[in-house]
């Protein structure tokens, strides 16, 4: 069996990489550097001509189906396309775990309205699941959404509420039913972020000051905290049925932990560590001659491999309608751990130069690897944190109790 790529899936990598060469100029990736920190709601002219010139292409909305103005192709597809456009940190996955919890529980009317617009690029969701009280127990969300005639009535405060600034719409968890058992009584919702009521505030994080530099994993500045007072949305905003929202959000955040963005943000590391020793050297310490150090390389590259086997293989069960369920667990736990090993490797061959952030004098790449070892803190618990993922992976695949 030949584990490579075809001629075609070579020939479409070689067409978006030399895309990017003409088309990514520093105007456009300036402006999208802008939007995600939040100097502008939604996606600025340059962006959305950019986008549109991918669309063109066809590389929006790959493996989504045509009549909801997705391309219908398969998901390696998606997957030779996406490696190229993260790898020069272009989201083109746009409806993160939205797209997939609308694709198996949406009306026929919410998939019309949303799913094009999402794919455009003109609708984007921030996800409010967690509240203070804690991430981990999801399930004991206390923001309350009552019903009222043809509406719900939403009160409550999330937390960790990533792009709630930038983006124009919601997908929030809220409790319908206080009485029915703490999974049962939780409903999803989606609706516009500018419905009265909605308070967006900012929560900056350890990369904010100094500003971690471009390229930076888990580099973002700025998350949030939501607040919802008297919210009064439509019942067509319910996602799914009335109070089984839990079982729409878990299988929408477990499809969204897989695909060549999510690995692409562990393996980033490795491949950075990898070409700076190639062409760099520290004054005269030359790194590549350094045998511990080059087999210390060659060790984290053969781990970044099977986080890539594992991406594949997972896209390739949800591509044949196979039943995935811990596998995207699986991957949420190696992938972050390979990057954390990444960024403590670089920290121990750099020395005290890896401790310099941006704007330090003498810092390396901007500081570039100083601030991959803040985001490293954070790596393993956004998006569902690996002690959690690890009880899925012993409940769900390897049918042990709940611990
Ligand atoms: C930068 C950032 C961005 C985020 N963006 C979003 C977002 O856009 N939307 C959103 O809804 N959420 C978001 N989150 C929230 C994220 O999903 C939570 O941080 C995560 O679920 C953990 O919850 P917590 O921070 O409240 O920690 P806690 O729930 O307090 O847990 C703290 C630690 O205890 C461990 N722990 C807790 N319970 C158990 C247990 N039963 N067994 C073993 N270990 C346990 C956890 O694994 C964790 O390590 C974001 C978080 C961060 C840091």
């Amino acid at each position: 069996m030949d584990f490579g790529w075809s001629k075609e899936q070579q020939a479409l990598r070689e067409e978006v990489r030399s895309f990017l060469n003409d088309n990514l100029t520093p105007e456009v990736v300036a402006e999208m550097d802008e939007g995600a920190e939040g100097r502008s709601r939604g996606r600025g002219p340059k962006t959305m001509e950019f986008l549109g010139k991918v669309k063109q292409r066809g590389w929006l909305g790959i493996s989504w189906p045509k009549e909801f103005g997705g391309q219908g192709k398969d998901r390696i597809t998606q997957y030779l396309v996406e490696e190229e456009m993260t790898r020069n940190g272009v989201s083109i996955d746009q409806g993160g775990s939205g797209i997939p919890a609308l694709m198996a529980a949406g009306t026929d009317e919410q998939k019309n309205y949303y799913i094009p617009r999402m794919i455009n690029g003109e609708i984007t969701f921030a996800q409010g699941f967690t509240e203070p009280s804690g991430g981990a127990d999801l399930a004991s969300l206390q923001c309350r959404a009552v019903e009222d005639g043809d509406f719900f009535v939403i009160n409550g405060q999330k937390i960790f509420t990533s792009s709630a600034h930038v983006s124009t719409h919601i997908y929030l968890m809220s409790r319908t039913d206080p009485d029915a058992p703490k999974h049962r009584g939780i409903s999803i919702l989606i609706f516009a972020l500018d419905t009265p009521g909605i308070t967006v505030g900012p929560l900056w994080t350890i990369q904010n000051d100094p500003r971690a530099p471009r390229g930076t994993t888990y580099g973002t500045p700025r998350t949030n905290e939501t607040f919802y007072e008297d919210v009064r949305v439509p019942k067509s905003s319910l996602l799914g049925e009335k109070n089984m929202g839990w079982y729409v959000g878990a299988m929408g955040l477990n499809l969204d932990r897989v695909g060549a963005g999510r690995y692409l943000m562990s393996i980033r590391r490795d491949e950075d560590i990898t070409n700076w020793a190639k062409s760099n050297t520290l004054g005269d310490y030359d790194m590549k001659e350094n045998q511990a150090i080059r087999d210390r390389i060659a060790d984290l590259w053969t781990e970044a491999q099977v986080c890539r086997l594992m991406t594949l293989r997972s896209m390739s069960i949800i591509e044949h309608g196979g039943n995935f369920t811990y596998e995207g667990s699986a991957e949420k736990v190696w992938a972050p751990e390979h990057g954390v090993k990444c960024t403590e490797s670089m920290v121990q061959f750099f020395g005290p130069y890896a401790q310099l952030l941006n704007g330090s004098p003498d810092n390396i790449e901007s500081g570039l690897y100083a601030h991959n070892l803040l985001g490293a803190f954070q790596s393993g618990i956004n998006h569902g944190s690996t002690q959690i993922m690890r009880d899925q992976v012993a409940r769900r695949g390897l049918g042990m109790p709940r611990g």
